[in-house]
Formats: structure tokens, C-alpha cells, sequence
């Protein structure tokens, strides 16, 4: 009470009461300092509280990864997705390391590098986290919501589609539409629109220079092509 009204309408729901400020990337994914350019939005008090109960399930999804091993940052906070871990308050060591299974890893040259764990992860609460950051991007970028009919494809890309998605991404930076954005070393962000239809998208979220999602957007009557 007595404080000032915020004006404006939470990004996920459209809610225009109770609104606080929602980091659509989690701060935890950072190490202080941290960049200058973090994307804050409105969200309703609810959306922001479920939203944030994902933000350590994504820190140790990625930070787990296999491909952020050379990174600095993705180490560091690995040490703490241990710590919660030993703790037993993560969710995803919880959910994840009883069921995880060696296998053996290759290049993609095809030399045996060691084994690795093999993740069996929450593939809809995954999908979940990265539609709903999408949700929070679109309207960082556009000021308007993605209509909430419209349907999500989120990837995880592999390293045999590593390759194809950077050069992708290298045709798209010549183009006028293409917008990227860096946030230290922690993420590089990329979009694209449809000239015909602007809630028609495809994000690429690079964490750690290593880990690339993929995410888009489509309306429903697409599902079928
Ligand atoms: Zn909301």
C-alpha cells in the first residue's frame, strides 16, 4: 500500500494488477557482476512466482551440460548446482542423477572421449521454461504479448546441428530483420521474424558459447504442414 501503482501488463499473462519486475533470463544463470543489460519485464505476482521456481531446474539443465565445460561462468555455477545438490534442495539432481546412465562419448570426428552422463530430462517442463522465456523476450522486444494460442517448438541442439545452426545464424546477421544481443559470456541471444506474420519467430539462445536452444513460434493452423 502507498506505493506507487506500476503501470502496464505482466508479459505471460496479461494481468494488469500486482505486477513486480521479472528478470526473463534467471539472474542465477550470472556471476557477478553481473552485465548491464539485463532484460527485466512486469509479471503478475503469480506468473513471476511459478516462473521463478524453474530458475535453478534451468541453471543446472544447462550449467549440466555437456558442452558448457569450457566455460568459466557455466563452472562456477556449477560448484553451486553441486552445492544444492549435496543439499538434496535441487530439483533436477533429485529428479535426475538416480536414473542418469553412463554412455560412452565421441567426437564428432568419432574419438571415444570418456563417458558421460546420459540425462533423462523433463522434456514438457523444459519446453515449459524456455516457451515461457520466449514469452517474456517477445514482449522485451515488441512491447505486446504473443498470442496465447500460439505454439512452441523448443530443441536442444545436438552437436551434428551445431554446425548448421551457426552458419544459419551467420546468413541471418547479413540480413536487416536479424537482432542479437550479447549478455557476457553467459548468453547470446538471437531472433528472427516472419515478414508476414511478426508473432511467427525463432530464437537462438546460446549459454556459455556452447549450449545452443532453439526455440519457435507458430500459430496452431501451422502444427499440421
Ligand atoms: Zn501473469
Amino acid at each position: 500500500m502507498g506505493r506507487k501503482r506500476k503501470n502496464g501488463e505482466c508479459a505471460y499473462c496479461g494481468n494488469d494488477a500486482n505486477l513486480t519486475e521479472d528478470h526473463v533470463i534467471p539472474k542465477c544463470l550470472f556471476t557477478k557482476p553481473n552485465p548491464p543489460n539485463m532484460i527485466k519485464i512486469y509479471a503478475c505476482k503469480d506468473c513471476n512466482n511459478l516462473k521463478s521456481k524453474n530458475d535453478d531446474y534451468l541453471r543446472d539443465l544447462l550449467v549440466n551440460d555437456m558442452f558448457s565445460a569450457n566455460s568459466y561462468v557455466a563452472q562456477n555455477n556449477l560448484v553451486k548446482s553441486f552445492r544444492s545438490a549435496q543439499r538434496n534442495t535441487s530439483d533436477f539432481s533429485r529428479q535426475i542423477i538416480p536414473r542418469a546412465n553412463l554412455i560412452p562419448f565421441h567426437s564428432q570426428g568419432g574419438i571415444y572421449l570418456g563417458e558421460v552422463f546420459e540425462m533423462p530430462i523433463d522434456t514438457s517442463r523444459v519446453s515449459n521454461i524456455f516457451s515461457q522465456i520466449v514469452c517474456g523476450l517477445f514482449f522485451w522486444q515488441y512491447k505486446k504479448r504473443l498470442p496465447s494460442t500460439y505454439e512452441f517448438n523448443v530443441e536442444r541442439i545436438s552437436a551434428d546441428g551445431f554446425i548448421f545452426e551457426i552458419n544459419l545464424l551467420n546468413q541471418f546477421i547479413k540480413e536487416i530483420q536479424f537482432k542479437h544481443t550479447k549478455f557476457n559470456d553467459v548468453l547470446f541471444l538471437a531472433h528472427t521474424t516472419d515478414s508476414e506474420d511478426e508473432f511467427i519467430t525463432k530464437w537462438w539462445l546460446i549459454f556459455y558459447g556452447a549450449v545452443i536452444w532453439t526455440i519457435e513460434t507458430f500459430p496452431p493452423e501451422l502444427k499440421s504442414i
